[in-house]
């Protein structure tokens, strides 16, 4: 696919796969995607998978590690907790912050994403900051309004060199392990919102700079359409990255 910005697929495992189930999936992913160099490919087991598919992807090529949340402080007496520092001993390269289930269940503003987002960058990690509407706000009419004071939250800061190593996930809550998926205008309609706002926020060689992921039921049949839309440039998948058949074939979808 012709893109101006290199695509970035990411596949987010959440609370799922013991330490042998990871080990098994990465295997299968490196053997089926260990070649590819067209779209950047990221994947975010669980903390307690971390170090051994580390291990087993050292000397990828393609595939790249990612954690799932980190905390906004670095070391200390925080229980429970994981730190930026923590996830780099494990060559970890991403992290995703924000996500819909941890706004829900961890009660996670905008403030302390930003904070984390910080944290992340301080330590080189690239965080893949996630927002997007409930269904109850779509159809108030409020997306683009939710999505603003989220984007300007979580982004709150932030340099311009710095927004060079941000990925943005505009994630629809509605559409997130639903089965629902946005359409790809209605996708589009967001990102190209997301990129105007980024070029009020920041300028426009940001704006054009910065990739926005699409998540929400992505699967291999609707790849092809949703990366086709010119402001989509990767997608965050949940439920479908479980698999190695069907992430493989997202990844190979949208090349
Ligand atoms: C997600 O949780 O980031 C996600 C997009 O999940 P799913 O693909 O299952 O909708």
């Amino acid at each position: 696919m012709d893109k101006v910005r290199k695509l970035l697929i990411a596949g987010n495992w959440k609370m799922n796969k013991t330490v042998a189930e990871a080990l098994s999936l990465a295997g299968d992913l490196q053997r089926e995607l260990g070649l590819v160099k067209e779209v950047d490919i990221v994947i975010c087991p669980p903390f307690t998978a971390l170090s051994e598919v580390s291990k087993l992807i050292l000397d990828s090529k393609s595939i790249r590690l990612g954690a799932q949340d980190m905390s906004q402080h670095n070391f200390g007496a925080y229980t429970g907790d994981i730190c930026a520092g923590m996830l780099k001993e494990f060559s970890v390269r991403y992290v995703i912050l924000g996500h819909s289930e941890r706004r829900q269940f961890a009660k996670e503003s905008d403030a302390l994403i930003n904070a984390k987002t910080k944290a992340a960058l301080a330590a080189s990690l690239k965080p893949i900051v996630c927002v997007g509407e409930t269904l109850t706000e779509r159809e108030a009419n409020l997306t683009e309004k939710v999505v603003d004071t989220q984007i300007t939250g979580c982004l709150a800061g932030l340099t311009k060199d710095q927004m060079d190593e941000v990925v943005i996930a505009y994630e629809p809550v509605w559409a997130i392990g639903t089965g629902k998926t946005a359409t790809s205008q209605q996708a589009q309609e967001v990102h190209q919102f997301i990129r105007k706002r980024i070029t009020a926020l920041f300028d426009d060689a940001v704006a054009k700079r910065v990739r926005i992921l699409y998540g929400g039921s992505v699967k291999p049949a609707n790849t092809r359409e949703l990366m086709s839309q010119r402001d989509v440039d990767g997608a965050l998948v949940g439920g479908a990255s479980l698999e190695a058949r069907s992430f493989s074939d997202i990844v190979k979808n949208s090349i």
